[in-house]
């Protein structure tokens, strides 16, 4: 049947999915589906995830204290 369709309803609902928000253009990020960044040191005392569009933007470093970003698996 067509439950293509109807996949994006079902995703809604699904609770499997840590999401968070990228903190340059605050586009909703999906851990473990979509490319997520974090820098180690910021994410401790505040959200500190970016999207990959925006990872190539900074160049892998964060805007906050100049660190390496990691790939969220
Ligand atoms: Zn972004
Ligand atoms: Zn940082």
């Amino acid at each position: 049947m067509s439950t293509g369709l109807f996949k994006g309803v079902n995703a809604m609902g699904h609770i499997g999915w840590v999401r968070r928000k990228c903190r340059i253009c605050a586009r909703t990020l999906i851990i473990g589906r979509d490319m997520v960044y974090h820098c180690p040191k910021c994410s401790k005392d505040r959200d500190a995830f970016f999207c990959e569009a925006d990872y190539k933007r900074l160049k892998g470093r964060c805007p906050f204290c100049g660190s390496e970003l990691k790939l969220v698996i």
